[in-house]
């Protein structure tokens, strides 16, 4: 099965069985995740992997490893992934947000690959990776440019501290071209593999384009000082994705999916969620006590489901 890799004048054997006893966490598994994932699962990398996202039609263009069925069924995309991952290696994946409390999942992992799109959740993953040495790598496809960067000794912080999250583009409003987002997801896979088999790559800023910028760590609250406040926080990240959708962590109940199917038109139902339009806004019900709200911001998602479900 691994005859290829074997040939491989720096691999072998050994780094065949390093990479096989290593686990790696995978945090969001959309275009640039999945393939992440898909990339270690064929090399024998246990995986553990965070999404609370659920798959849309888009999601057929963007990742390799859904079908077009699990998207027109809505399967979350934790779900999903670990069906066909799991054909190769052991994976545990978690139908949920990483927050400061999920987070300590991730404690016997060797590495963490970020897939999110997501800030609030890279500056988590960096203030955990700096309190559990645990090195990380950021991985971000907007438009047709990727950026990948492995962070062991430097720090997401203190190159990102200024850029306050919401700010920057996203899939959603800039787009995303495929093989942009294949191949940043190679570049950050490849810094894994070679992570894992103890050939550190360098901590630069690597774009798709094959640039390659050096990054300065300064010395930063979180970095010097050990100040992880965004993990002390408690705080849960509320948007999904940088997109107008928020999350609502909550247990419903069984009634709240009957007043939802009553109230819009179901686009999909399955055994982990209710899917529905309601005045032309998404409104997903998770069975597991959440719900995904189209919404204009945190208050409006909350007054959206309060009007929906009566609570
Ligand atoms: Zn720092």
């Amino acid at each position: 099965m691994y005859s290829r890799f074997k040939a491989l004048q720096e691999f072998g054997e050994t780094e065949l069985k390093q990479l096989q006893n290593s686990k790696v966490a995978v945090i969001g598994l959309g275009a640039t995740g999945s393939a992440i994932a898909e990339h270690l699962a064929r090399h024998g990398v246990d995986l553990v992997l965070f999404d609370r996202d659920y798959l849309e039609e888009n999601d057929v263009y963007s990742s390799n490893i859904y079908t077009p069925e699990e998207c027109e069924k809505s399967l979350p995309k934790a779900v999903a992934a670990e069906n066909y991952l799991e054909k190769f290696t052991e994976v545990e994946s978690f139908n949920e947000s990483l927050n400061p409390e999920t987070v300590e999942k991730l404690e016997d992992v060797d590495l963490m690959v970020d897939g999110t799109d997501n800030m609030e959740t890279r500056f988590l993953l960096n203030e955990f990776s700096k309190k559990t040495d645990t090195p990380w790598i950021y991985t971000s496809a907007i438009a047709e440019k990727g950026y990948s960067m492995f962070l062991d000794s430097k720090c997401f912080n203190c190159v990102f501290e200024q850029v306050s999250p919401g700010a920057l583009d996203t899939c959603e409003s800039a787009g995303i071209l495929r093989e942009t987002s294949t191949t940043a997801a190679s570049i950050s896979a490849e810094k894994a593999v070679k992570y894992l088999t103890d050939k550190p790559p360098k901590e630069t800023l690597d774009t798709t384009d094959g640039q390659s910028f050096e990054i300065e760590s300064h010395g930063c609250e979180v970095c010097e000082y050990k100040n992880f406040d965004t993990l002390n926080s408690k705080k849960k990240v509320s948007s999904v994705c940088g997109e107008n959708k928020f999350q609502i962590e909550k247990d419903f109940g069984e009634e709240a999916y009957e007043s939802v199917k009553e109230a819009g038109n179901i686009i999909a139902e399955n055994e982990y969620l209710v899917r529905a339009k309601l005045d032309r806004r998404e409104i997903v019900f998770f069975h597991s006590g959440r719900a995904i709200v189209e919404a204009e911001d945190r208050g409006h998602a909350e007054s959206i489901i309060s009007e929906t479900i009566g609570v």
